[in-house]
């Protein structure tokens, strides 16, 4: 399987070259030449399978002949063994055709969780192979931190480094970062906004004598091994409700597109999905661009579901090309123009071709609130805010048939004071997490100056 560039001005490389790289030279992002295909049989087969079985298959047809079978096995084998349900991402029903996929069982109660568990064992293995140590430099708004720190602590071959903005992140959040104790993790409290963060990530990237020096790689959304390992629950959900029989929607709280671009690819790998809601809080640039056609930044807003308050949803420039008929020029012109003014418009072929499958539904502070409440009142379940997100979502989108599954990005534990305050009832942290709160935190703290920040990283990795 080679992957190409979304921009086209970057060679073609293997599927281990993509994911170590993160983005493409030319500034786009890598998708695979071709979408692999799974018949109805094999669809079929993934019925009652242990769920990394499903995902060494599903990852596996991304991968090719790059890993192999058995160790790719082993690896989805004990990702998967980390999470603290049997069944990985169970469902759970909450209407006549309605069922969340809790996707936050894992060890940050987090989706990311699901993604950065077995990119990191890819990584181990690979670097293992070629001899290579690298840093891992993240930014983040709360959630992909604490999963990359939880993935790779301990881990021989790679440093990670987690920027986050100090004090605009969940107190759960932030531990579930710094309390590691391994010497291969260090936390940087940074005296800025998340936007901060991610612009000094941007910066070290581009400073090649840095990025040599440590071997930097990044592990954010855009990496396209997260893609693949999100597509998986796709298929285990859809065939647990009747999949390939029967056609299964979705509805995902939505921040940088990644996990909804994943069900666009289980789609194109021939699951049936009539229709995927794309569900956004007041951040609604993609939303509106779905309904819209214009693609187009906002201000940032504070919201209580902060893991998407995003205004520039780096995975959309995937589907773009999609549908643009895989246009490299097209998508070049578009995303450089986007950078520059932060508005474009989708042309009405690309807009008619995304809307074959995607809509987007925005819902405000105060109705996330109220689903929050209503669904403990008439589900008994409680939900994060993120996840009510998309159950407000999918109450809006009144004209779809058939069974849909809502997305349930985080454990409402990770956001107690906000599930509290909707709901009444203060959700507890689950038994493996629950000495959370006494465990001792250990990061370092640090002004919003890249320069400061790339020394730091370059003393670490060299320690
Ligand atoms: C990251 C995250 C999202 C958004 O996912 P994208 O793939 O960026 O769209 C939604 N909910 C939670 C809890 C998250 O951590």
């Amino acid at each position: 399987m080679r992957y190409v560039s979304t921009r086209g001005q970057a060679p073609a490389v293997g599927f281990v070259d993509a994911v170590l790289a993160g983005l493409a030279p030319d500034g786009g992002l890598y998708v695979p030449e071709s979408w692999p295909q799974f018949s109805k049989a094999q669809i079929a087969a993934f019925a009652g399978k242990p769920y990394h079985e499903v995902a060494a298959t599903v990852i596996g047809a991304f991968a090719g002949d790059e890993i192999a079978p058995d160790a790719l096995l082993e690896m989805c084998r004990e990702a998967y063994a980390t999470f603290s349900h049997d069944a990985v991402v169970p469902l759970v029903q909450i209407g006549p055709d309605a069922f969340i996929a809790e996707l936050f069982h894992g060890p940050s109660l987090a989706f990311k969780d699901v993604a950065m568990q077995i990119l990191a064992r890819l990584y181990d293995h690979v670097l293992a192979e070629q001899g290579r140590t690298q840093t891992i430099l993240c930014a983040t708004s709360g959630d992909t931190g604490g999963a990359a720190v939880e993935a790779f602590r301990g881990r021989e071959r790679v440093r990670v480094v987690a920027l986050f903005p100090e004090g605009r992140i969940s107190e759960v959040q932030r531990r579930f970062m710094t309390t590691a104790v391994e010497p291969n993790v260090a936390c940087v409290g940074v005296k800025g906004t998340f936007d901060d963060c991610q612009a000094i990530v941007k910066q070290a990237f581009q400073d090649e004598v840095l990025r040599q020096a440590v071997d930097l790689s990044g592990v954010n959304s855009i990496n396209f091994a997260r893609i693949a390992a999100q597509v998986v629950y796709y298929f285990t959900s859809a065939v647990a409700l009747g999949a390939p029989g029967r056609p299964v929607s979705f509805c995902v709280p939505s921040g940088n597109f990644g996990d909804a671009f994943a069900g666009y690819v289980a789609a194109q790998m021939g699951l049936s999905i009539p229709r995927i809601v794309v569900a956004t809080n007041s951040n609604d640039i993609l939303a509106r661009a779905f309904e819209e056609g214009r693609y187009e930044r906002g201000v940032v807003q504070p919201t209580i579901s902060p893991a998407m308050d995003i205004q520039s949803a780096s995975n959309f420039e995937r589907l773009y090309f999609e549908c643009v008929a895989r246009e490299p020029v097209e998508t070049a012109r578009t995303f450089t123009a986007f950078a520059k003014t932060g508005s474009v418009e989708v042309p009405p072929y690309a807009l008619t071709a995304m809307r074959g499958l995607f809509r987007g539904v925005a819902i405000g502070e105060k109705e996330t609130a109220t689903t929050i409440a209503d669904t403990l009142a008439r589900t008994g379940e409680l939900i994060d805010p993120h996840t009510a997100v998309a159950v407000a979502a999918l109450r809006r989108a009144s004209d779809l048939t058939g069974p849909v599954v809502v997305l349930s990005t985080a454990h409402a534990a990770k956001f107690p004071e906000d599930v509290a305050k909707a709901s009444g009832v203060t959700p507890s942290l689950p038994r493996g997490a629950a000495d959370l709160a006494g465990r001792p935190e250990r990061y370092d703290r640090l002004p919003a100056e890249a320069d400061t920040i790339k020394a730091y990283v370059r003393a670490f990795a060299e320690t």
